[in-house]
C-alpha cells in the first residue's frame, strides 16, 4: 500500500524526509525523548494524584465524608493534618514537566551536557555511567533509542513517503511509551491512549489512514467494548473484581481506529500469546506472584506495532480465525 494517501508522486524533499534513513535518525532522537516521557509522565500522573484525590477531594472534602459517614460526625483532624502535609510536599517539589528541567543523573542531579545527551553514542562513549558519580545508566536507553530509530524506518519502508508513515510513526512513538509506563508502573496514561485513539479517527476521517473512516471508528468501539466484555465476563464467572484496566481497553480502542477492526482478533491473538508464554514463563522461574497484576500494555504494543508493520497479515489471519466475517 505504499504511497496509497495521495494522488501522483510526492516531491523530492518529501521522499527524503520520510525515507527510512531520515526518520531513522529521527527516530533515534524521538526514542531519546520518550526516555524522558516513560522516566517523567508517571511521576507527573502520581503528583497529580496526590495533588487531587487525597489532598483537594477526600481529605479535605467535608461533604463527601459526612454523606458517607452521616452529618453529625465530624471529619478527624488527622484527615486535615495529612492534606495539609501533601500539600506542603506538592509545594516543596521543584516543578516537573517533559521539557524541563534538564535531563539529569538520577542517581546524583549532574545535569547532562549536550555531548552526554546524544542518542546511544553517549552511552558507548560514557561506557553506561554517569560522568560525574560513575553509577551505571540503565542498558534499556540506548536500547529505546536503537528500537524508536528501527520502528520508525520500518513503518518509512513499510509505507513510503505518505501521510500513513507520519501517521504510523506517531503511533509508534506512543506505543513505546505506553509499553514502557505501563511496565514500569502497570499504568496505561490518559495522555498516552486518548491521543492514540484520536490520530486514529482523524486520520481515517481525513483520508490519510490505511483504513475507511468507518472501519476506524468501528475499531475504536470494538477495542474498547471486546476488553471490556472480557473482563465483565471473567469478573461474573470467578466472582473476582473486573481484572481488565481500562487503559488497555482505550489502548485497544487506538489500536482499533488506528488499524481498523479486522486487525483486532490478530492483534488479540499475539498480545495474549505472547503475555500468556512470558506471564507463565515469569511465574516458573519465581520472578513473578501470581497474584500481582500482570501489565498487558507491553504485549498489546507489541502486538500492534506488528500489526502496523505488518496490516495485511493480520487482517488474513482475522479472516482465517473468523471466516463468518467475509471482510
Ligand atoms: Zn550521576
Amino acid at each position: 500500500m505504499p504511497g496509497a494517501s495521495g494522488s501522483g508522486a510526492a516531491p523530492d524533499w518529501v521522499v527524503l524526509l520520510l525515507s527510512p534513513w531520515v526518520l531513522g535518525l529521527l527516530g533515534l532522537c524521538i526514542g531519546s525523548f520518550l526516555n524522558v516521557v516513560v522516566h517523567r509522565l508517571p511521576t507527573m500522573y502520581m503528583r497529580g494524584w496526590w495533588a487531587f484525590d487525597v489532598a483537594d477531594f477526600a481529605l479535605s472534602d467535608r461533604r463527601s465524608w459526612r454523606s458517607a459517614f452521616g452529618s453529625q460526625v465530624e471529619p478527624p483532624a488527622e484527615l486535615a493534618a495529612a492534606a495539609g502535609a501533601i500539600n506542603r510536599q506538592i509545594e516543596a517539589s521543584p516543578p516537573l514537566s517533559l521539557l524541563a528541567p534538564r535531563s539529569r543523573c538520577p542517581h546524583c542531579g549532574h545535569p547532562l551536557r549536550a555531548s552526554e545527551n546524544v542518542p546511544i553514542l553517549s552511552w558507548l562513549a560514557l561506557r553506561g555511567r554517569c560522568s560525574a558519580c560513575k553509577a551505571p545508566i540503565g542498558l534499556r536507553y540506548p536500547l529505546v533509542e536503537g528500537a524508536t530509530a528501527l520502528l520508525f524506518a520500518l513503518t518509512a519502508l513499510a509505507y513510503g513517503p505518505s501521510w500513513q508513515t507520519v501517521v504510523g510513526c506517531t503511533a509508534v512513538s506512543l506505543l513505546v511509551a505506553m509499553a514502557l509506563i505501563d511496565l514500569d508502573y502497570t499504568l496505561l496514561p490518559d495522555s498516552l491512549t486518548i491521543p492514540l485513539v484520536a490520530i486514529g479517527l482523524a486520520a481515517a476521517a481525513a483520508g490519510v489512514s490505511v483504513v475507511s473512516w468507518r472501519d476506524a471508528a468501528i475499531g475504536a468501539l470494538a477495542g474498547y467494548g471486546v476488553l471490556w466484555a472480557l473482563g465483565v465476563t471473567w469478573a461474573v464467572l470467578f466472582r473476582k473484581p473486573n481484572a481488565m484496566a481500562e487503559g488497555d481497553m482505550k489502548m485497544l480502542a487506538g489500536l482499533g481506529a488506528l488499524l481498523g477492526w479486522q486487525s483486532l482478533p490478530g492483534i488479540l491473538l499475539v498480545a495474549a500469546g505472547v503475555g500468556s508464554v512470558i506471564g507463565i514463563a515469569l511465574i516458573a522461574v519465581g520472578k513473578h506472584r501470581r497474584e500481582t497484576p500482570i501489565p498487558f500494555g507491553p504485549y498489546l504494543a507489541l502486538a500492534g506495532l506488528s500489526a502496523l508493520l505488518l496490516r495485511e497479515r493480520f487482517v488474513a489471519l482475522a479472516e482465517d480465525m473468523l471466516p463468518f466475517l467475509g471482510a
